[in-house]
């Protein structure tokens, strides 16, 4: 079994699209062990996105994820960050396929409606940020 942290960005809550996105998750199986509505504090945005942190989109990309509440989901099953990632699509909403998140719900690379942990060693991280107290997850 393994353990995922699933982002829905500000963009999903204020379009009002975070029932039918945990929906999808919830429906193909995955189990919601953690969930937490917040307008997050940028210091810990810039952890989140700490690998991302010399690319010239950082700072856009750390205001947007701070302009709004963000819900954030830890999500459980069997290979559950890649599954995740499937459900996603891919970053950019405009190419990502059909039947995906991002595919069927989004326009745009950046306001692109949703993060999944991308290995085992960043849903480490990032459950750790996001979950950190001892009786949270
Ligand atoms: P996330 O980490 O949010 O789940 P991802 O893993 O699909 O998305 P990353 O490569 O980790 O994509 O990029 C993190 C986020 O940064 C993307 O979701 C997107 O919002 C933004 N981003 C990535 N690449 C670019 C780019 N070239 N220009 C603008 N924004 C970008
Ligand atoms: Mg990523």
């Amino acid at each position: 079994m393994e353990r995922t942290l699933v982002l829905c960005k500000p963009d999903a809550v204020q379009r009002g699209l975070v029932g039918q996105i945990l929906t999808r998750f919830e429906q193909k199986g995955l189990k919601l062990v953690g969930m937490k509505l917040r307008q997050f504090p940028k210091e810990l945005l810039e952890q989140h996105y700490s690998d991302h942190k010399e690319r010239p989109f950082f700072p856009s990309l750390v205001g947007f994820m701070g302009s709004g509440p963000v819900v954030a989901m830890a999500l459980e099953g069997i290979d559950a960050i890649a599954v995740v990632r499937g459900l996603m699509g891919k970053t950019n909403a405009r190419e990502a396929a059909p039947g995906t998140i991002r595919g069927d719900l989004g326009m745009s690379f950046s306001n692109n409606l949703v993060h999944g942990s991308d290995s085992a060693e960043s849903a480490a991280k990032e459950l750790a940020l996001f979950f950190p107290g001892a009786d949270e997850l």
